[in-house]
């Protein structure tokens, strides 16, 4: 029988080699088994075993749970798209673009579809935190992108482990509905951990063009370089292929992203997936006017709750214009090939450098 993998291989087949989402999933799984002995380190961004530990020779499941060494196959699903605007004011104008996201999970902590939401706040100076909020404010304060990384899926276990929460959604990056999808492909049929597959009930996908290092964005790049405030930052935007960077009303900042390219992660450059193929619903900016969101319902039960928000009057929405569902797709095909490229180009290096 074939030995099992464990965390010694995910490290020199993913991390090292600058595949690593940064998703959290394999610390979720550790923790869910009940060992515990993985974390992030987000100062090198980075998921680390606890020194000097060994781990049991029938696991390795952090191996094979990671959506970087083997991904989950994608099951055809709707592609249902919208132009989307919340209907409360007040999240209206604490979000990004139409609030959909925010006004989707208020709706699902309301009525009674989820009990708690794994968000990412700013935990000061826009430093990402996975938060798990069961109520509007919550979600108020875990509204807007960060675009650096979080490791979402570590708040699967926050969930479940510590506040025993029995219902959740899951909001995240492409790479992280991937990862979540995998570790229910491969934890279903086994160990299941605290029953983890039951838990995750709405999964909201966030278009995601690349994840930028912490360090290098926002340390580097915005306050050292650019002499900006990272405290007075009330929001940050990438749209149309630029970043914009506001304080309050203000914008400090606005650069095309080919100037902070060299900070996105390593990971990212190999992704292929823009919209989060594997959500229920996917949500993003492009493809819709300011100020409102681009909605993909991709799953039956996606639908149900896109609907019966609608209904109930939590968001307003119509199909997307034809031009907005194209733009989308160009950047669905082009993001695919930009990943799969890179690919190929380190698939090339290594053998050049194996001569
Ligand atoms: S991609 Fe996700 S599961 Fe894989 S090593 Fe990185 S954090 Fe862990
Ligand atoms: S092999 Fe098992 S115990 Fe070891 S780090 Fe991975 S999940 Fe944790
Ligand atoms: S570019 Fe891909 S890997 Fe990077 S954060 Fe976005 S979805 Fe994840």
């Amino acid at each position: 029988m074939e030995e099992k993998k464990d965390f010694d291989d995910l490290e020199s087949e993913v991390i090292e080699k600058g595949k690593c989402a940064l998703c959290g999933g394999c610390v979720a799984t550790c923790r869910l088994l009940d060992y515990g002995y993985l974390s992030v380190d987000f100062s090198e961004e980075r998921p680390v075993i606890r020194e000097g530990q060994r781990c049991p020779p029938d696991c390795g499941y952090c191996y094979y749970q990671c959506p970087r060494v083997e991904k989950p196959e994608l099951r055809e699903g709707l592609e249902e798209m919208y132009e989307v605007v919340s209907t409360d004011e007040e999240i209206r104008k604490a979000c990004q673009d139409g609030g959909a996201v925010t006004s989707l999970l208020a709706y699902a902590l309301e009525n009674a579809i989820v009990e708690g939401c794994i968000t990412i706040a700013n935990k000061g100076e826009w430093k990402p935190e996975v938060q798990v909020v069961m109520n509007k404010a919550g979600l108020i304060k875990g509204a807007g992108s960060k675009y650096t990384p979080a490791a979402a899926l570590t708040g699967i276990a926050d969930a479940i482990l510590k506040y025993d929460l029995w219902s959740v959604a899951l909001v995240g990056t492409p790479c992280e509905m991937a990862a979540y999808e995998k570790m229910l492909v491969v934890g279903r049929g086994t160990h299941n951990a605290h029953n983890f597959s039951s838990h995750i009930r709405l999964r909201i996908g966030l278009f995601c063009l690349g994840c930028y290092s912490y360090e290098k964005l926002m340390k580097g790049y915005l306050e050292q370089k650019q002499g900006i405030d990272l405290s007075k930052v009330t929001k940050l935007q990438i749209s149309d292929d630029v970043l914009h960077v506001y304080a309050g009303e203000e914008e400090r900042l606005s650069t095309g992203i080919a100037e902070i390219e060299d900070y996105k992660r390593d990971g990212c450059k190999v992704c292929e997936d823009f919209t989060g193929l594997f959500s229920d619903i996917s949500v993003g900016n492009n493809g819709t006017p300011e100020g409102k969101s681009s909605v993909i319902v991709r799953t039956d039960f996606g639908r149900e709750v896109f609907e019966d928000a609608l209904e109930r009057g939590y968001i307003e929405a119509k199909p997307i214009e034809s031009s907005g569902a194209d733009l989308i797709h160009k950047l669905m095909k082009k993001k695919k090939e930009a990943g799969i490229a890179e690919k190929e180009r380190r698939k090339k290096r290594l053998m050049e450098q194996s001569k």
